[in-house]
């Protein structure tokens, strides 16, 4: 135990150590990037558990999947061997502390809550394409054209109005544009959808969670007497809904440690508010605070390069900033001469690292800001056969295949989920075509009853023609028969009926006429069969529900084949937002160009803050880098097809000080 005891002051700073050993209270640790922030928190669980804290009492809540798994493993670590090692068939697991997303924390009390606000406990959770689907049927519903309110934009302001806690009754007040009025009458319609089909989007599992916690006391009380600590990392990223939960969670025990840096706030955007850990010391008057100045992640050169940048907006916090490592090698700035050649030239490099200079393909990360960057380096990195793995942009389960796939397991699971169930009706063709499908469900509209209670209906199918019958038979019993085997034998048992039943494999196989295409597509099949398997291996009670929730909360983030690639030492691809908190040994920002980063959309509104939050969001992406760093741009970028002159991004000349700082001449707050 002497070893652990040394263990867990030793890699710490005096501020460090104070933070750590503070096991009761409120604390804030409001420090800049690359200080410790989140090795205080990891250090503190493994302190708190040393001093007798039931580990499963403890929850620690991170900003994302990867962010919660490295934590997990490092507690493991710091704790030592017995919680380590992997239990035995049938052993209880020794307890754990809980390290979660606020996602999937909320998924997990709304899976034993939702009956309590109207919702099946085996709701299903719906992603991007899935609300895309409803909110195209509710604009045809209430004949609203694409022009007057597109599907986009409508999801967009609703879920403007979701992360600030605002009603479907309160959003008609809130509305100001025409958009804004078609959206409000929509967002009640869209509601109402979500729970005829027992569904809730992202925003929904915030939301519905602080409604039952508002509603049900009770319930509220149980859930925080679940814990006696609870830790958020990247608090300055707490939206209202977030807020308000940890203060239910926490309010009894008083045991509420956040850190966070109000430099890195990055998701003003989607509802975060930055006065959250700003004014964290009003709402815990006794709160202990800690400030770290040393950063030990960037060599001397890159955090200069960060500190002048952030220096540029004017409303903050003033922080120190000291380099703990040596002054490093200047980072590069690069032009290139067009998009082409600026992911070329990236790609050499990488290579020149790898075979070069012996760098793991996993200590190298691009950066970039907008989703449309990265195809060209995918490209790039594929010829030169470099592996790769991308977050934050489009994901393996936006594949279509694995979209029809997965529908299929929400349908079987909950078969009132109508977007899943119109997705798979007619696919692979089963009779079901379109004129039945409009006769079904004009039905389930007249009765007010989700389309599958139709089909279920003798009455309302009986004049249907004979196929379309047996195609109704057909998903009867295709349902029953992967239930089945979900229930008794295993996930994946169930898979083989379901891709066996369907044909599967050779209708998509039928789709494609480049084998190489075919084969890229059956990969992605097989694909989710493994994420399958690897869940029931990870889990206790491995079950449809639980392995639909994980896909859910993971394929925003982080698909099994891209764990998989991530383990096997690939080069990442991020977008800045998805890089938040990590760090890498080589990074390139990319695109450095005014209209990218920062953004058009702050670019064309002007608004300051809006260009103060894409600084902050370069300065995140600066800060990422531990040795080197390069940043590139490219002089013409093709748009609509034609290439045009691009603009530097202003940011670099304020990286390299030669922008006027407004700041000069304004007093220091
Ligand atoms: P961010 O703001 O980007 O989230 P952070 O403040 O959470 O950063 P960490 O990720 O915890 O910072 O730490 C940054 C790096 O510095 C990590 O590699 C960490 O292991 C290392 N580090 C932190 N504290 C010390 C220390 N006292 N001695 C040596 N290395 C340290
Ligand atoms: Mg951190």
């Amino acid at each position: 135990m002497q070893g652990t005891a040394n263990k867990l002051t030793e890699g710490l700073n005096e501020a460090q150590a104070e933070a750590v050993v503070t096991l009761k209270g409120p604390m804030l640790v409001l420090a800049g990037a690359g200080t410790g922030k989140t090795r205080v928190v990891t250090f503190r669980i493994a302190n708190l558990i040393r001093h007798g804290t039931n580990p499963d009492r403890i929850l620690a809540v991170t900003f994302t999947n990867k962010a919660a798994g490295e934590m997990k493993e490092r507690i493991g670590e710091l704790i030592g061997g017995k919680q380590r090692r992997k239990p035995k068939r049938g052993e209880k697991p020794p307890p754990a502390p809980t390290v979660s997303t606020f996602h999937s924390h909320c998924v997990r009390i709304l899976r034993q809550h939702a009956p309590a606000l109207g919702y099946p406990a085996k709701f299903s959770i719906y992603d991007r394409g899935d609300q895309e689907s409803l909110a195209r049927s509710i604009l045809r519903e209430l004949r609203l054209p694409n022009a007057a309110l597109s599907p986009n934009d409508m999801l967009f302001i609703i879920s403007g109005w979701k992360n600030a806690s605002i009603k479907p009754e309160q959003a008609v007040y809130e509305a100001a544009t025409d958009k804004e009025h078609f959206a409000a009458s929509a967002y009640r319609r869209y509601q109402q959808g979500l729970m005829l089909r027992g569904a809730m989007d992202f925003d929904d599992l915030l939301l519905q969670t602080e409604n039952l916690f508002e509603l049900r006391s009770d319930i509220r009380d149980e859930e925080a007497d679940k814990f006696d600590h609870v830790l958020v990392d990247e608090y300055q990223d707490t939206n209202g809904s977030q807020y308000r939960i940890t203060k239910h969670l926490t309010q009894k025990h008083r045991n509420f440690c956040v850190v966070g840096d109000d430099d890195q706030s990055i998701y003003a955007w989607r509802g975060a508010d930055v006065t959250h850990i700003l004014n964290f010391s009003k709402d815990w008057p006794d709160a202990k605070i800690v400030c770290l100045e040393n950063n030990y992640r960037s060599t001397g050169e890159i955090l200069a390069m960060a500190n002048r940048l952030i220096g540029y907006n004017t409303t903050r916090h003033d922080k120190t900033l000291i380099a703990s490592r040596p002054k490093g090698k200047r980072p590069r700035i690069q032009q290139h001469k067009d998009e082409i050649a600026e992911a070329q030239s990236v790609v050499r490099d990488i290579k020149m690292h790898i075979e070069g200079n012996h760098v793991q393909p996993k200590d190298i990360a691009i950066l970039f800001r907008t989703n449309e960057q990265p195809r060209l380096f995918e490209t790039e990195l594929r010829k030169a056969n470099v592996p790769y793995v991308m977050l934050g942009a489009q994901s393996f389960f936006d594949r279509r295949e694995v979209r029809d796939l997965v529908s299929y397991l929400k349908w079987i699971e909950q078969p009132n989920d109508e977007v899943a169930l119109r997705r798979i009706i007619n696919t692979p063709p089963r009779g079901l075509g379109n004129k039945t499908i409009e006769i079904l469900l004009g039905r389930a509209v007249k009765r007010g009853v989700p389309l599958w209670d139709i089909m279920n209906d003798p009455n309302e199918t009986a004049e249907l023609t004979g196929p379309a019958q047996r195609g109704i038979e057909d998903l009867q019993q295709l349902s029953k028969d992967v239930l089945h085997r979900s229930q008794n034998e295993s996930l994946v048992a169930a898979m083989e009926t379901l891709l066996s039943r369907t044909s599967f494999s050779t209708e998509v196989a039928s789709r494609y006429d480049k084998p190489e295409e075919r084969e890229a597509r059956m990969a992605s099949i097989g694909e989710l069969t493994n994420a399958m398997g690897a869940f029931e291996d990870s889990n206790d009670n491995p079950d449809l529900t639980g392995f639909l929730g994980e896909i859910a909360l993971s394929g925003r983030e982080m698909g099994s084949e891209k764990d998989k690639l991530a383990k096997q030492n690939a080069v990442w691809l991020l977008t800045m937002h998805a890089a938040k908190g990590l760090e890498f040994p080589i990074v390139f920002m990319v695109g450095m160009e005014d209209g990218l980063l920062p953004h058009s959309r702050s670019v064309k509104s002007g608004n300051e803050d809006d260009i103060a939050e894409e600084r902050r969001l370069c300065y995140v992406g600066i800060t990422r880098a531990q040795e080197t760093l390069t940043m590139s741009l490219a002089l013409t970028r093709r748009k609509w097809g034609k290439p045009r002159p691009t603009i530097p991004s202003r940011f670099l000349y304020e990286i390299v000080g030669k922008a006027d700082n407004p700041n000069k001449y304004r007093k220091k707050r």
